[in-house]
């Protein structure tokens, strides 16, 4: 029996701790969920939004669509073949106790994204990444409904168009996906499960300053080490523990904005007039800038507009101040990110794009 839950605060289930509530509220467990809700006369064509952990999304008030919260569980190997393990997980699991499990049961590949919150069902919507490892690149296929007509479908890899911290589920279809006209699932689609292929020809993907940092504790040379998938998630927990703030402490939904990437005619003439820059060459010649150094040499670290401020240790990270009990509000962090954004676009002419979803 389907429960239309009324009037839920959504505190606890967004990382920035914001205050808000949904007007109405589907816990979904299964497909068969989703099935009642779009066979309902009362809910059948009502707008919905798809919440997962919220870690992610910056509320800006109460949701009116109907909340639709993913709590399908399950994970377990699939299949395996002479290159991979096919591990399968429901989008409700936690995406941190996914990578553990995979790692205990010796399936490796995932320890580079140990740590970052939220649900396996929200990995592919941006593409999750972090040192070295995008979700992409351990991805099988996907699971999804249809929220308009109700059927399933399956995507692969190509036809999620995964890209950085982005996917076809971040476009609409009328809209352009890389400046391309396409098809897009943004708002239309709840994935139900993933499946990843876990290498078994691993290898470890080192190359990070932060890693590198950890194995020259050692006293090796990183050319030396050949670590296994268990040291490598133990050093990632290490790492993103020492540098982001937890948000049961300090609530934030990570990195705020997206790194801009500038041609390297662009890149040239700002090294010419900021010869510190951060930056990373790419394949295809165009170069990374690092947004929190952007951010940093405008002079925003530890500032704040009201309770929404920049964290100390990280200026891509912006934090609630008021903790839970006078928490920041969703128009706070968005008067402090578009101040943010003026000020590296006077200074630099670059505009940074906010990766959270503004709900
Ligand atoms: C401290 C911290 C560190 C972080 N570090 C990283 C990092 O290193 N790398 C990185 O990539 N991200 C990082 N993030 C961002 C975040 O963890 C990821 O984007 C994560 O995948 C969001 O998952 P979620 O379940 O919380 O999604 P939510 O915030 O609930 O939702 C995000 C978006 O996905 C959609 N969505 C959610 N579930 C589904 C589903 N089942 N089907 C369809 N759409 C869905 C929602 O509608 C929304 O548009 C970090 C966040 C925090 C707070």
């Amino acid at each position: 029996m389907m429960l239309v839950e009324k009037n839920v605060p959504l505190q606890s289930f967004n990382t920035f701790g914001i205050v808000a509530k949904a007007l109405s509220l589907v816990r979904v467990h299964s497909e068969a969920d989703i099935a009642q809700v779009l066979a309902d006369p009362a809910l059948r064509g009502t707008p919905v939004f798809v919440l997962g952990g919220g870690s992610n999304i910056v509320l800006t008030g109460d949701v009116r669509p109907l909340v639709l919260k993913v709590e399908i569980m399950g994970k377990h190997l699939l299949r395996e073949t002479d290159k991979a393990w096919i591990v399968e997980a429901g989008a409700g699991e936690n995406w941190h106790d996914l990578v553990a499990w995979t790692i205990e049961n010796g399936y490796p590949g995932l320890e580079n994204l140990a740590l970052i919150p939220g649900t396996v069902g929200a990995s592919p919507v941006q593409n999750i990444g972090a040192y070295g490892v995008e979700l992409q690149d351990r991805f099988e296929s996907l699971d999804a409904v249809d929220l308009t007509t109700g059927q399933t479908f399956t995507l692969d890899a190509a036809q999620c168009a995964f890209g950085y911290r982005d996917s076809v589920f971040k476009h609409q279809s009328i809209g352009t996906a890389a400046g391309k006209p396409g098809f897009g699932l943004e708002g239309k689609a709840l994935i139900t499960r993933v499946r990843f292929a876990l290498p078994k020809n691993w290898k470890p993907v080192l190359g990070y300053a932060d890693i590198e940092k950890k194995i020259a504790q050692y006293g090796r040379e990183p050319a030396s080490i050949q670590p296994t998938a268990l040291q490598i998630y133990e050093w990632i927990c290490e790492i993103r523990r020492a540098k982001l703030p937890n948000p049961e402490v300090i609530g934030n939904a990570g990195s705020f904005f997206k790194n801009p990437t500038v041609s390297a005619e662009q890149c040239a003439d700002i090294i010419q007039r900021e010869p510190k820059i951060v930056h990373y060459k790419l394949a295809d010649g165009s170069v990374k800038l690092a947004a929190g150094w952007l951010i940093d040499a405008c002079g925003w670290k530890g500032k704040h507009i009201g309770n929404a401020g920049v964290y100390e240790r990280q200026a891509l990270v912006l934090v609630n101040r008021g903790g839970k009990s006078n928490p920041v509000t969703g128009g706070e962090v968005m008067t402090l990110a578009k101040s943010i954004q003026t000020s590296v676009y006077e200074r630099f002419g670059i505009r940074l794009e906010h990766e959270p979803v503004v709900v």
